[in-house]
């Protein structure tokens, strides 16, 4: 099962049907449509037009790397992560690719030797993004292969470990846990954004940092990310897999990314601007979302949520816990498989078997719109064992 659940299974409406039966509410995916509302206020200083003469070549900066990456987008990057404080730019090689799933492809072979006898373990601390095992092993590649929970990895041998911070299904803040002398890292902080989670300084500056549109501005169907990498070696073979894969990605969606990202930057820079800058918004609204679902699970004894210490965020000046992209739920009591229970109550989730844990565990999107969440917070609460 992918991230994006086959259609057969997505019921996104939340009319309620005649003859007063509940609807389905699908949090399994991670669709950041709650920032819809958000880029509706900004109208025309989001628009992008093109002509039919423009962005015809396959080529954007021959002189880079990453030849097919777009100036505005390094200039929008560079700006936002300067802004936040969330990322070292300075001296780092990006590589953009078309959402960060082909870079996390494009780094792994980047990272596996091509000439050794046995693929290139790669691991992650459980729970892990279920995607991970899937992309790794999906060409059952001679390159790599998925080994698995860091924690359980033992073996004398090289490995990529996989960290994402904050972690995608359970929120927490990670480091890397096998500590082997012969390990490689890849940070994925697709959510080391500040509605989400206190931006600490210094900003993190470690060899490959993987980010993206889809959690940042909740622009996923653009399908941008980039990769900030300090061995221009391991950032050449990134732009070859890419290369090979897809010659390229799409330069409108680059320029539609730098425009929306460039917007974000403004809507922080100006202080007199009436305009609410969009990590405020993002963040005002996680937070009431997190407040709302844990009123729903303190009404009943059937389910709990990870709790998460408070720090002072560096770019927000607030302090706060944890406010993640998605609720790591589990079911107190006898029920052992989550995801079913919660199924026969028309709520879709993805049980904790997908990221290597407990099925007692299901991952909750947060990230859905006004409407299914209402449903799903009023649901939460009535349903009994
Ligand atoms: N990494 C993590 C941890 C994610 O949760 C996701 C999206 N669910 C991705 C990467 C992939 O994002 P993209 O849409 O940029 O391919």
């Amino acid at each position: 099962r992918t991230e994006i659940l086959a259609t057969t299974s997505y019921v996104a409406s939340t009319v309620v049907p005649d003859g007063g039966e509940s609807v389905v509410i699908n949090l399994d995916h991670g669709d950041p449509t709650m920032y819809e509302n958000f880029w509706k206020q900004k109208g025309e200083k989001t628009t992008v037009v093109t002509s039919g003469w423009q962005h015809i070549s396959y080529f954007s900066d021959v002189k880079n790397v990453c030849w097919f990456l777009e100036p505005e987008l390094v200039t929008a990057v560079t700006r936002l992560h300067k802004v936040v404080g969330n990322a070292v730019t300075e001296g780092r090689h990006m590589v953009v690719g078309t959402g960060s799933s082909q870079l996390y492809q494009a780094a792994i072979f980047a990272l596996s030797p091509h000439n050794a006898s046995t693929p290139m373990n790669v691991v992650s601390a459980a729970p892990f993004y279920s995607s991970y095992p899937l992309m790794t092993d999906y060409l059952k590649s001679g390159l790599h292969k998925w080994a698995g929970d860091a924690h359980k990895f033992n073996k004398e041998e090289p490995y990529i470990e996989l960290i994402t911070s904050p972690n995608n299904p359970d929120g927490s803040s990670r480091q890397d846990v096998v500590r082997g002398h012969k390990g490689i890292l890849i940070h994925d902080l697709a959510y080391y954004w500040p509605q989400y989670t206190p931006i600490l300084s210094p900003p993190p500056d470690y060899d490959i940092m993987l980010f993206t549109v889809s959690k940042s501005t909740g622009h996923a169907g653009s399908r941008i990310g980039w990769a900030l990498v300090k061995d221009r070696e391991v950032a050449k073979k990134m732009t070859t897999f890419i290369e090979i894969n897809t010659i390229g990605v799409s330069k409108d969606s680059q320029i539609r990314a730098a425009k929306i990202l460039q917007a974000v930057s403004d809507s922080c820079d100006n202080d007199d601007d009436d305009d609410e800058s969009f990590f405020d918004y993002s963040y005002k609204l996680m937070e009431k979302r997190w407040k709302k679902i844990r009123e729903a699970v303190d009404k009943t004894r059937l389910f709990s949520l990870p709790d998460f210490s408070p720090e002072t965020c560096s770019f927000s000046g607030r302090t706060f816990g944890q406010l993640p992209a998605f609720a790591w739920l589990k079911c107190e009591g006898d029920v052992d498989d989550c995801e079913s229970f919660l199924r026969k109550n028309k709520i879709y989730t993805r049980g904790g078997k997908h990221f290597g844990a407990s099925m007692k565990y299901v991952r909750i999107s947060m990230l859905c719109r006004d409407s299914e969440f209402e449903v799903f917070t009023e649901r939460l609460p009535t349903i009994v064992s």
